[in-house]
């Protein structure tokens, strides 16, 4: 029992080279005694029968295997942006990310977008809400400039048929 309370309770196994979060997180991180990284390793077979019990790694370009003690695994692998929705309508990138000009609008006009889904630089909360803002003001200025122009048009057309209906009434006086 002694031993098991000196094990690591959280693993971190990574394929990179090294965690790529934040330094200030990485810095905090490592200061867990509770925790130990692998890093360079990939998972490659859970253990247990009818529920888990380890996992075995491998360091990656070698044949070391391993066989880590687990109870659970939490899973996350990659990002990938969820732009499917707009696939036909805009311009995606080779990530698939949604393209945006600096006011957050696509290549389909009307269509604005901000934050992890873009290809914006910088996949953080504060700037994904900040995108978010900035979207929303792109927002309201498109549609008062719609607003505008249809109320323009609306006059144009009204201001014509009100002039081909004198034209008409003075031809016929
Ligand atoms: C594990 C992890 C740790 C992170 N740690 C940090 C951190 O420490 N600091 C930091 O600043 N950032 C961190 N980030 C990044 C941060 O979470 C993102 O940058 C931020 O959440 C982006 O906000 P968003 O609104 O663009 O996207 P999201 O927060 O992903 O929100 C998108 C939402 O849209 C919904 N959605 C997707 N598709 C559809 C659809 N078709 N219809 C309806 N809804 C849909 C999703 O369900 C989701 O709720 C982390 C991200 C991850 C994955």
């Amino acid at each position: 029992m002694r031993n098991y309370i000196r094990w690591p309770r959280l693993f971190i196994i990574i394929s990179e080279y090294e965690l790529t979060a934040d330094h200030a997180i990485v810095d905090r991180i490592n200061t867990f005694r509770n925790m130990r990284t692998y890093e360079n390793t990939r998972a490659i077979r859970f253990e247990g029968e009818r529920t888990l019990t380890g996992v075995t790694v491998r360091k990656k370009a070698s044949d070391e295997k391993t066989s880590i003690p687990m109870l659970g695994v939490f899973i996350s692998i990659g990002m990938q942006p969820n732009s499917s929705l707009v696939t036909k309508l805009v311009e995606l990138n080779h990530k698939r990310e949604i393209v945006i000009r600096p006011d957050c609008s696509t290549t389909y006009r009307g269509l604005f977008a901000a934050g992890d889904v873009t290809n914006v630089f910088g996949k953080r909360i504060v700037i994904a809400s900040g995108e978010g803002a900035k979207a929303a003001m792109a927002v309201r200025k498109y549609l008062l400039e719609k607003r505008e122009s249809v109320s323009k048009q609306h006059i144009n057309k009204t201001y014509t048929a009100k002039l081909s209906e004198a034209g008409r009434n003075e031809e016929k006086n």
